[in-house]
């Protein structure tokens, strides 16, 4: 369960406890650990309100993930309203070129919330995917590394999300990362990139991710809020 702390009905900036949301996570569809229904039962046990289970795809495997993404997303979230999954996928190193076009595929398949995977610092993601999924209008650039500040500010322009990343090895860049939004405004999100239990968060491990990138806790708060209200809109039926 979240740590809790303040009292009942306090404000978010006053230190209440506040539901999670996470944007970005992996099943067995991909390479996660859990099907989506167990990664769905143990994200809500930790007091999330919303989880994104945005599973790696590319052209070989896209039109059979997100079918089985949406199909375990509805059986879970026909038992529950005060928890809910949304049902994504991770555009994941494709080569630039085709990037668009498999985002294009994501959402017309239903995927309500698409993902690209930027040039993490921690694998050799090809040079130019930063600036080409910016292009591409995903939701969110997902770990996107050193990026300059140029691809910065048209993600920002773009209403393109930055993740701030829970993930080892992805998580290298956040502090350059917060440098640029304080320089540059823009969205930016704290997601686990969650591939089992361990990886999930607590109240306590958002504040710590987020605190650790160099933000302050009313800041990490304020996306936390933000974040929140992104998933409602992208939970339609909400
Ligand atoms: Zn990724
Ligand atoms: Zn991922």
């Amino acid at each position: 369960m979240s740590v809790r702390t303040g009292k009942a009905g306090a404000t978010p900036a006053g230190g209440a406890s506040m539901k999670l949301v996470d944007l970005h996570t992996h099943s067995l569809l991909s390479d996660g650990l859990y099907l989506p229904m167990e990664l769905a039962r143990r994200a809500e046990c930790r007091g999330y309100r919303w989880l994104a289970i945005t599973d790696h795809v590319d052209a070989s495997n896209l039109e059979r993930v997100i079918p089985e993404v949406l199909k375990a997303a509805a059986e879970i979230n026909r038992r529950s309203a005060g928890f809910r999954v949304i049902p994504g996928a991770e555009v994941t190193h494709a080569p630039a070129g085709s990037i668009a076009g498999l985002v294009d595929a994501a959402r017309r398949l239903g995927a309500r919330l698409v993902l690209v995977h930027g040039e993490t610092l921690a694998e050799p993601v090809v040079p130019g995917t930063n600036r080409a999924a910016i292009e591409a209008g995903p939701d969110i650039l997902a770990h996107p590394g050193l990026i300059d500040a140029a691809d910065y500010r048209r993600a920002a322009e773009k209403g393109v999300r930055l993740e701030i990343s829970a993930r080892k090895g992805h998580c290298l860049a956040n502090g350059h990362l917060v440098q640029l939004w304080r320089r540059h405004g823009g969205r930016l999100v704290i997601d686990t990139d969650g591939h089992q239990e361990d990886d999930l968060f607590t109240e306590a491990r958002y504040l710590g991710v987020g605190r650790g990138a160099g933000l302050t806790e009313p800041e990490v708060r304020a996306i936390l809020k933000e974040s929140l209200a992104f998933a409602a809109g992208r939970d339609k039926t909400a």
